[in-house]
């Protein structure tokens, strides 16, 4: 079984514990470390919708209070229970360039079971970054 098929039930529970009273956009994400964690994440809006926080990035924050640094997040898997298969947004693509090796995996599921797979690369080439 490939890891996306292992990561994928654990990004749909992700997705059942989300906070979306204001958008019901429930986003559950699954990713994996060099130091072995399997972390979850989910989104969590606030009524002050622009301090939402997406489901990638509060998995990989997590991992970073962890012990994760750049480079150190192997893998992002993320399930959306909708019709079509969602991609991450500009600020999780940027988030994602700074903890993960440009070929690095990132695959999103849609409720149906289809996915699309991107490395880090393809989701944000020529990223922006000081290190
Ligand atoms: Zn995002």
């Amino acid at each position: 079984m490939s890891t996306e098929q292992t990561l994928l039930p654990l990004a749909k529970q992700a997705a059942e514990r989300a906070y979306t009273p204001y958008s019901k956009f429930s986003v559950g994400a699954a990713i994996t470390t060099k130091q072995g964690d399997t972390i979850l994440g989910c989104n969590v809006e606030n009524a002050a919708y622009p301090v939402t926080l997406c489901a990638e990035r509060n998995a990989i924050t997590t991992a970073v209070v962890n012990g994760a640094r750049p480079g150190d997040i192997t893998e992002v898997v993320i399930f959306v229970d909708t019709d079509e298969v969602a991609s991450p947004c500009g600020a999780c693509r940027q988030v994602m360039s700074e903890f993960m090796s440009q070929q690095a995996k990132v695959t999103s599921f849609n409720g149906k079971g289809q996915s699309k797979t991107w490395t880090v690369a393809e989701l944000l080439p020529d990223s922006f970054t000081l290190l």
